[in-house]
């Protein structure tokens, strides 16, 4: 089964949101063994809509919608999947009952806009939506499956866990189910990592094996078909081994433990604390941790300490230091990192000091050059970065160092 998803709106055109609706269903629907093969985003056009729906048609069984069943005139995806599929929209006595109960307990009177949303297209099923005013519908022609879903994804995911899914699992008799592994890396760039694993890259088939970078991190994400969940692990198990024997060293976690999610999990398991000290990443290395719920567990402190006055008076960085060697110096970033613990009383420490740009590069001490210090017990090390990129990212990349410096 080919499915393919039609995400409705304006909005999604004009980049004012993004379509997290079509990223949330393309996640899921492998799980039930089916590929998604397309996506196509249209505006609030009903012209438009209806030549997304030939083309769906012409190339999926399972056409999935979302967004544009509200009340407003822009709201358009249930006229268009009528006129689409030559069906008429019909008043549906216990669809407008639920919705005038649904104004009723909000102690609001309903427009006589929401009344749309009691039109259902002929001989669809309707989806409750107990979330909002919307409902969904499904409707199957010639051997092609249509959702109609709401944009909001409060009111969409809960839709689709609770009656997609189990209408999907009844249509399609194949039981076949696709699993992923993500394994997450760091400290490796994207051209290295695939030129160490490029053989096994071009004999993949099940499971596949995709390599993707994103926001100064690479993972490779393993996928294999099988009948059952445990076989399809079983596929994957082996090629994950040989993953690991290669690039073991960069890998830090899988699936959706994120660096500050593997940090908190070493200083847990450790019972350790750790704080930070922090100049050109002003205090999102400690965001970053403390993004993590019941990171207070681990985390103490954290200093952001951008002039040097601070990182004498705060972090006990020696005048001596700070005039041989500057601010943005190896010696500095161990002091920093010293300071820091001694300061939090923490276990474990992290300093960051650089140069993030565009300005106050030297030829010296370029923009990019970062340092990063973690110190733990009596022993303190530094790592000396060149990072290419922006502020922005100059920023970030220093953030996800330090982070992986931690887990060394
Ligand atoms: P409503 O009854 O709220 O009008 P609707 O089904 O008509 O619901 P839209 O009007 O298309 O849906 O979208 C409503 C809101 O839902 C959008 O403003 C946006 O916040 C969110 N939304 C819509 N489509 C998507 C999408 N593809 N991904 C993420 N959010 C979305
Ligand atoms: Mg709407």
């Amino acid at each position: 089964m080919k499915a393919e998803i039609i995400a409705v709106g304006t909005e999604l055109l004009m980049g004012q949101i993004a379509n997290t609706n079509a990223q949330y269903i393309s996640a899921r629907l492998p799980l039930e063994g089916i590929g998604v093969y397309y996506h196509q985003v249209i505006g609030d056009n009903r012209a438009r809509l209806r030549e997304a729906l030939q083309l769906a048609s012409s190339r999926s069984s399972l056409v999935i919608l979302t967004g544009g069943l509200g009340p407003t005139e822009d709201d358009l995806t249930r006229e268009a999947v009528a006129d689409f599929l030559g069906k008429p929209l019909i008043l549906d006595p216990e669809v407008l009952a639920e919705l005038e109960a649904f104004f009723t307990q909000r102690g609001r009177t309903m427009s006589e806009n929401n009344r749309k949303q009691a039109m259902v297209i002929e001989g669809a099923m309707i989806l409750k939506n107990p979330r909002g005013t919307a409902p969904g519908m499904y409707i199957e022609q010639n051997g092609t499956h249509f959702f109609l879903l709401p944009g909001p994804p409060t009111e969409m995911r809960p839709m689709y866990e609770e009656q997609v899914v189990p209408l999907i699992r009844s249509l399609h008799g194949q039981k076949k189910t696709i699993r992923s592994r993500i394994l997450r890396m760091a400290g490796i760039g994207e051209s290295m990592m695939e030129m160490k694993i490029a053989d096994l890259i071009r004999k993949q088939s099940n499971p596949t094996i995709a390599p993707y970078a994103s926001e100064g991190e690479v993972s490779l994400r393993i996928t294999a078909q099988a009948e059952t969940e445990d076989q399809a692990y079983r596929l994957i198990a082996p090629v994950e081994q040989e993953l690991r024997n290669r690039l073991g060293t960069y890998i830090y976690g899988i699936d959706d433990e994120t660096l500050p999610v593997a940090v908190g999990k070493l200083l847990r398991e450790r019972k350790e604390t750790v704080s930070v000290a922090e100049s050109c990443t002003g205090g999102l290395l400690g965001a970053a941790i403390t993004d993590i719920p019941g990171s207070s567990d681990y985390f103490t402190a954290g200093y952001l300490t951008y002039s040097n006055r601070a990182k004498r008076e705060i972090l006990y960085v020696s005048e001596d230091i700070l005039n041989n060697y500057g601010a943005v110096s190896s010696e500095c970033a161990k002091a920093m990192a010293e300071g820091c613990r001694k300061r939090s009383q923490s276990d474990w420490a992290i300093a960051i000091t650089g140069i993030a740009g565009p300005g106050g590069g030297t030829p010296e001490k370029p923009v990019g050059l970062v340092y990063i210090a973690v110190s733990h017990k009596n022993e303190t090390v530094v790592h000396e970065h060149h990072f290419r990129g922006d502020r922005a990212q100059i920023r970030m990349r220093s953030v996800k160092a330090a982070l992986h410096a931690i887990l060394q």
